[in-house]
């Protein structure tokens, strides 16, 4: 018989909205995410006590705690032998933070072989919901495959005691996808890559919800429709099994910026919403560059090399460097294998447009 549909691996869980950390209880005890109900909860070494404090009610009272202290190869491989070594056998791992917290423990729990119940704090990026981890290593950073989540949970009002700029920032995350699709769609064209719809779909409709949606952070609609967004997005990297969908030149110049100008790095995501408008831009979509561009305005984020602290030769560094960063992705950056002097220009017209 042929087989006419595919499995996806997606989460046992997802619930988003707010109050919902208060169902946590429920989640952990559905036998498929903890067979035993053994817990092994990671926490950030220092909001984390805080978290503890006000989460403790909503997990059994068995539980441990282990904290993290950064996103790295090294503290990922400590938390999996930490939580190895405690005499009370654990099942399932639930990550409760931001982005560090959550790519170490994906890790982790992938090197235990246990299943992970990522617990968002903030909406930084589109890491709660995808099969990747990124980690500091020797080399800078690295994108690691590791299993999706099997619970997802996504409190709107935890998000809400997030510093503004780490909610922000996914906003430019998920309107990056734009640029990663366009990207895609041109590997499609000029190499014959092949394209996945499915995952398409899912990451276009969640940029989509937010370029034309009229709230901003601070409205709840806003923040709902913001994770669900990133929830889609990284589920989109797990439909295609590989990043593509949410993942363009965009990217490869926020991890050029990462790499180049560490102690200038702003969030993620603002680097890549940059990297998204300037590629668009690169791409002569002008009316779409300039829509995304007043979004990011809208939500005081950056859209310009100078909003995110670098001149324009260090952004002409960052996006020479840029394919280096993803050998074997192919986007705009690639197509164009613009010379340097190009690449300035392009800087220089780009900034033109989009001072303030
Ligand atoms: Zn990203």
């Amino acid at each position: 018989m042929a087989v006419l549909s595919r499995l996806i691996q997606a989460p046992a869980a997802v619930r988003i909205g707010p109050g919902v950390a208060a169902e946590l209880p429920g989640i952990l005890a559905d036998q498929r995410i903890s067979a035993s109900g053994r817990l092994a909860v990671a926490i950030s070494e220092g909001s984390g006590t805080q978290l503890r404090e006000q989460l403790a009610g909503d997990l059994p009272a068995d539980v441990g705690w282990f904290t993290v202290s950064r996103a790295s190869l090294d503290a990922a491989v400590d938390l999996a032998d930490r939580v190895r070594a405690d005499k009370a056998p654990y099942d399932t791992l639930v990550a409760i933070g931001g982005g560090k917290v959550i790519d170490a423990a994906k890790y982790a729990a992938a090197r235990l072989g246990m299943p992970l119940v990522a617990v968002a704090t903030n909406l930084a990026h589109d890491g709660v919901c995808s099969p990747v981890a990124t980690l500091e290593n020797d080399a800078g950073t690295g994108s690691y495959g590791v299993p999706n989540p099997i619970g997802v949970v996504i409190d709107l009002d935890l998000i809400r005691q997030a510093p503004p700029r780490f909610v922000r920032s996914g906003i430019g995350e998920a309107l990056s996808n734009l640029c990663a699709l366009a990207d895609w769609e041109l590997s499609h064209r000029e190499t014959g890559e092949p394209i996945d719809g499915l995952a398409a779909a899912m990451a276009r409709t969640a940029a989509e919800a937010i370029l034309h949606h009229p709230g901003t952070i601070d409205d709840a609609g806003f923040l709902g429709v913001l994770a669900n967004g990133l929830v889609l997005s990284g589920q989109a990297m797990a439909v295609a099994g590989t990043s593509r969908p949410s993942s363009g030149a965009c990217h490869e110049i926020s991890h050029a910026i990462d790499q180049l100008f560490p102690k200038q790095a702003a969030q993620h995501g603002e680097q890549c919403g940059v990297g998204a408008v300037f590629a668009t831009h690169l791409r002569g979509e002008h009316a779409l560059a300039a829509e995304m561009a007043a979004v990011l305005t809208r939500h005081e984020l950056p859209v310009t090399p100078g909003d995110l602290g670098l001149d324009i030769d260090q952004f002409a560094d960052a996006v020479t460097y840029a394919p280096h960063t993803r050998p074997g992705r192919f986007t705009i950056l690639e197509h164009l294998d613009l010379s340097r002097s190009r690449i300035d220009d392009a800087v220089k017209g780009y900034v033109a447009t989009y001072a303030r």
